[in-house]
């Protein structure tokens, strides 16, 4: 008999988890808004409800499109289970609830995106949670501080906004000599570039409100791993409510059957924009893991298929400069997103890590005048013909 050959995850984000939820003949999923399930036999009822029979029964457990939509990304991380939530910073926070008691240790680094590093500095400590905030990059700090024992080690690679890169092989090595749970954020790769769960660790969540819908227009989040921790964290969230919405659940599975097309152009367009920034006068650094200079390359080589949508630039004459430059940009939403199909740029100081005071930006290396680009799918020509417009009014503008 022929041997099926491994789907690859184009094929997979336009096909995978859907035939299970298509009914009438329909050829896409139906957007289920109803709340609850109604059985006319009690036994059957009861059966579904303790989870001996497949169904469902209330909105804020399970739902077939927002099931549909676990499915899919399942399948795009090559994962054994997967459950969703409101908002990617809902994955997050239920993750880490589930997982962690007073007393526990936690490590991680110090770049993670700043809603998490909130959690991080204000919200676990106040539990008795010890959080060991490393370097991002100093892996032997990260040995060291994982190997004085820790129920959970976080991740983020690339991280947001700096696109720092972790050897995730390497850490879930360290992580799983101590007896901890190795979780990364995948959300600045996503699927089609990075597959934490191949590189050996236990959880991998998004953002899905970034570019697995890409369209800027739901929010998400979810979590893939064994079936075992999938279903702790499911029980946690069941209860606690952070439910995804069906209909931001059909909008999420209708961007990613785009997803691996959108990706591709994206990083394409980060690449070459990131280059031309270079030559830039105005432009102080470049922050893009496709850089042969930038220090975490060679293992973003190794781990990534592609070096993603997502990078940022410092300027000369910081957040004055930015506040002249960012306004002229006629294909660029000032936004505080990313991952969508359009091109959007906003400053950390306001996006990412508003949230943190500016001592603690300079602390994780984000200076005041960083800029954060998202790349978007537009035609490159443009983007770099924009920006030069942009750059050259800024500089006429800083003459006078
Ligand atoms: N993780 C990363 C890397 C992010 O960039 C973000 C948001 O910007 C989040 C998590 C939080 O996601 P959400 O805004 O969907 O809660």
């Amino acid at each position: 008999m022929m041997k099926m050959k491994k789907t690859n995850n184009g094929t997979k984000a336009v096909w995978a988890g859907e035939k299970d939820y298509l009914v009438h003949g329909a050829t896409q999923v139906p957007v289920v808004l109803s709340v609850a399930y109604g059985y006319d036999d009690m036994d059957e009822w009861y059966e579904v409800a303790v989870g001996n029979k497949k169904g469902h029964i209330y909105g804020r457990n399970t739902n077939p499109t927002v099931q549909a939509f676990e499915d899919k990304v399942k399948a795009l991380e090559g994962a054994e289970s997967a459950t969703s939530f409101s908002t990617g910073m809902a994955a997050i926070s239920n993750t880490l609830s589930t997982f962690l008691l007073p007393g526990d240790r936690i490590v991680s680094i110090k770049d993670t995106y700043g809603g998490t590093n909130k959690i991080f500095t204000e919200f676990l400590p106040r539990l008795n949670i010890e959080v060991v905030l490393c370097e991002t990059g100093d892996h032997e700090m990260i040995e060291e501080e994982v190997a004085k024992g820790c129920k959970i080690l976080y991740l983020e690679t690339p991280t947001n906004p700096t696109v720092k890169i972790t050897d995730i092989k390497r850490m879930a090595k360290a992580g799983h000599d101590v007896g901890a749970l190795v979780v990364v954020d995948n959300t600045f790769a996503t699927p089609i570039n990075q597959n934490p769960l191949e590189l050996g660790v236990d959880l991998v969540l998004h953002s899905a409100t970034k570019f697995l819908g890409g369209h800027a227009d739901a929010l998400g989040g979810v979590i893939c791993g064994r079936k075992e921790l999938i279903e702790k964290i499911y029980h946690y969230r069941e209860i606690n409510g952070a439910t995804m919405d069906p209909m931001a659940a059909y909008l999420l599975l209708r961007g990613m059957k785009t997803l691996h097309l959108r990706v591709k152009k994206q990083c394409e367009n980060a690449m070459k924009v990131a280059r031309y920034l270079q030559t830039q006068e105005l432009v102080e650094a470049v922050f893009y893991p496709g850089l042969e200079t930038h220090p975490g390359h060679e293992i973003a080589k190794k781990q990534m298929k592609d070096f993603g949508g997502m990078f940022s630039f410092s300027v000369k004459g910081g957040v004055e400069t930015m506040r002249q430059l960012l306004p002229k940009l006629k294909y660029a939403n000032r936004a505080a997103n990313l991952g969508a199909v359009e091109t959007t740029v906003g400053p950390s100081r306001t996006t990412s890590h508003v949230e943190c005071t500016p001592e603690e930006r300079a602390l994780m290396g984000i200076p005041e005048g960083l800029v954060r680009y998202s790349a978007g799918i537009e035609d490159v020509e443009d983007l770099i013909a924009d920006l030069e417009q942009a750059f050259q009014s800024v500089s006429s503008e800083a003459k006078v």
